[in-house]
């Protein structure tokens, strides 16, 4: 069967971000996704109303019964809620060393609206050392490192634990936006894509999934993410809009 990718992720019932993201972009990297969902929200493409996170136990039982009958080829990690959830998803990787995981430490909605328990800016560090890359944007970089400065913040991500960062720059201001991929400390490749012209819902899922789709796969990390972006770029460029002054859906599918 093709290479199976465990996303532990939120449910966006608007079906811009989230496990549904997830999905699609799993499967449009031609890996299959089998779900883990960490938690419930209450959003549409405007704004975040509150979330629920499921009980870690039952989570765990979930994700253990997968990988034992499934050929999981990497894990993705987007929305993880509370610490309890972190810790959760820790063991199991502890338990899976060799599969990779592309952890999207997701904060906020890129509509702003938090998707984490307060406690989780300290908590997500835990699982860095784990992860095959962290794919923050601008914002949570600053966030997760206590730092303004940028170079500084992402320096930090790496005494943190992270191996490889994927920095997005995407809430940076400017007519391109910018992303480098960092491993150990050194800028190994970045890219350039210029800005469209809406705010997207899940974009952040997008790509991440989408470089865990191309892991599962076999390839290396510098083309599953540039795969990804382009990939990426054309869901953006062809995404539903459904208000004028709301967040645009990638077409993924
Ligand atoms: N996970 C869930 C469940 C979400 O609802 C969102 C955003 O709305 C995200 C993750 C992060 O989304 P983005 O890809 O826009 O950063």
């Amino acid at each position: 069967m093709r290479p199976v990718v465990l996303c532990f992720s939120g449910l966006d019932p608007s079906g811009g971000a989230g496990l549904q993201a997830d999905i699609e972009a799993v499967a449009a990297q031609g890996a299959h996704a089998a779900v883990v969902c960490t938690a419930l929200t209450i959003q549409d493409t405007r704004r975040v109303y509150g979330f629920q996170a499921i009980d870690p136990a039952f989570l765990r039982q979930q994700a253990d019964k997968v990988l034992a009958d499934l050929p999981v080829r990497a894990i993705k990690c987007g929305m993880l809620a509370n610490p309890e959830v972190v810790a959760m998803v820790r063991s199991v990787c502890a338990d899976h060393p060799q599969i990779p995981l592309v952890l999207d430490p997701v904060l906020a909605a890129n509509s702003g609206g938090s998707l984490a328990d307060p406690r989780m800016v300290t908590e997500l560090a835990s699982l860095f050392a784990h992860a095959a890359v962290i794919t923050p944007n601008s914002l949570e970089t600053r966030w997760l490192a206590a730092r303004d400065n940028l170079d500084e913040a992402l320096a930090r991500l790496h005494e943190l634990g992270a191996k490889a960062v994927l920095l997005k720059g995407g809430h940076e201001p400017g007519p391109m936006i910018r992303n480098v991929l960092s491993v150990d400390g050194k800028i190994v490749q970045t890219s350039q894509w210029p800005r469209l012209p809406h705010e997207y819902h899940g974009s952040g899922c997008t790509l991440a999934s989408a470089i865990a789709g191309g892991l599962a796969r076999g390839l290396t990390l510098p083309v599953a993410i540039t795969r990804a972006e382009v990939w990426l770029q054309s869901t953006l460029a062809d995404a539903d809009l459904p208000h004028a002054d709301g967040q645009a859906i990638p077409k993924r599918i």
